[in-house]
């Protein structure tokens, strides 16, 4: 079947509500084109995107450097799978692990694989270098936690959507409350079967919950304590997002493991990794893990590209800075507002909350009212909605979208 040239939007949403499996609600728009921090839909009408694909296209939306470097290299290799070199792995291995300040990085595709990797290192881990009983160990998450999709993902979810009739699950997960340390170290004591804590640094899927200043490395020092390996899920917040590298920079902690996906790729591929020390690393054997396409040289040159473009055009301060200029000016206009409770975030992963109840539709409302007013954001968990522009935007931008938000609200504020 040839494709066709000129769709309409509904033409697009019919045949994907008619041949594809209904697993996402999105707002109706069809999009067809991007570039920076701009999204086109198919009648060409322009929207500033606010949720950057969920933080993957922190770059912009096609970046010329990362587009480059991914046709360059698809036009000379793109897959040898890991049964023999390639010239670009390496490269990238150096690169990224530099980058980040650690020994090894281990390759995947999407960010739920990079957390199954991180969950089965921290087992083996326990079991070889802990000395934990065979089949015992145990990994403390947290209450409203997003890691992705995969069947032991949603084993330790209390997201009642993400876990119906999938059971059953897989088991040796202890769930604790978040921006919480004397539940943590309750569940740290009196248990020698804790072999990690996984933790999002901020959870952005749960409606952007900033945890209270110090929660990290006072959380990483209880894992020192307890001999715990801290695993952050970086794949939201990571990559410059909330206004450094990591968001675990802003209390320098250095995680023993680090889950990167999203926008290691700028939004281009999906590109994960892994990353730890050699004493944690080397419970690694071959064939006791892998991925056909995990570290392909596509990915490792998009990802090199990738995090280049964050260093070279300085994405973490202009995320950092214009971060706090956005939650100053709707800091100004809430006091005035009936509607919106709060805004809060870090850096630009931002998200305000709405004055309603949890089930009601306001926020999708708004987030359809803004769209009309061009600029795309959605509702996440609720009344919350989240508010991630890609990080090449500009002053004069964020003031211009800091309008269309406002204008919209006060149309819904009566
Ligand atoms: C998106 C996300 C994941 C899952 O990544 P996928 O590429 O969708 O599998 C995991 N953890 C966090 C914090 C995320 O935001």
């Amino acid at each position: 079947m040839a494709v066709l040239e000129h769709l309409t939007s509904q033409q697009a949403i019919d045949l994907e509500n008619k041949y594809g499996a209904h697993n996402y609600h999105p707002l109706p728009v069809v999009l067809s084109k991007g570039e920076g921090v701009y999204v086109w839909d198919v009648e060409g009408k322009r929207y500033y995107d606010f949720l950057s694909a969920y933080s993957a296209v922190n770059q912009g939306h096609c970046h010329p450097k990362i587009v480059g470097a991914m046709v360059e290299q698809a036009q000379t290799l793109t897959l040898t799978s890991r049964a023999f070199y390639n010239d670009m792995l390496g490269q990238y291995e150096q690169y990224a692990t530099s980058t980040f300040g650690f020994d090894k990085l281990l390759p995947m595709n999407t960010g739920a694989e990079a957390v199954e990797t991180a969950l089965k290192i921290c087992r083996r881990w326990a079991y070889q270098k802990k000395g934990i009983p065979e089949n015992q160990a145990q990994v403390i998450v947290c209450e409203n936690n997003f890691h992705g999709r995969t069947t032991t993902i949603i084993s330790f979810s209390n997201d009642p959507v993400a876990r119906t009739d999938y059971g059953p699950f897989t088991e040796g997960f202890i769930k604790i409350a978040y921006d919480n340390l004397r539940a943590l170290e309750k569940a740290l004591q009196n248990n020698p079967n804790v072999a990690g804590f996984l933790v999002e640094p901020i959870q952005g899927e749960a409606g952007v919950y900033v945890p209270s200043e110090g929660y990290l490395s006072a959380a990483k020092a209880l894992c020192e304590k307890y001999n715990v390996l801290f695993i952050a899920d970086e794949v939201q917040t990571g990559i410059a997002r909330t206004g450094k590298m990591l968001a675990v920079d802003h209390e320098n902690v250095k995680p023993d493991i680090l889950i990167l996906g999203k926008a290691l790729s700028g939004g281009v591929y999906p590109v994960s990794a892994v990353l730890a020390n050699n004493e944690i690393m080397d419970v690694i054997t071959p064939g006791s893990h892998g991925s056909t396409f995990g570290g392909n040289p596509v990915a490792a040159a998009v990802a090199i590209a990738a995090l280049e473009v964050i260093k070279e055009e300085q994405l973490a301060e202009n995320a950092m800075e214009l971060g706090e200029v956005f939650r100053e000016e709707l800091n100004k206009f809430i006091p005035s507002c009936d509607l919106v409770i709060q805004v809060r975030g870090k850096g630009l992963l931002n998200a305000i909350v709405i004055n309603d109840t949890e089930d009601s539709s306001t926020a999708w409302d708004i987030c359809m009212a803004l769209k009309e007013n061009g600029l795309l954001a959605k509702p996440t968990h609720g009344n919350i909605i989240r508010f991630a522009p890609p990080l090449v935007m500009n002053h004069e931008q964020l003031l211009d979208c800091v309008d269309i938000i406002i204008k919209t609200l006060k149309e819904f504020d009566k």
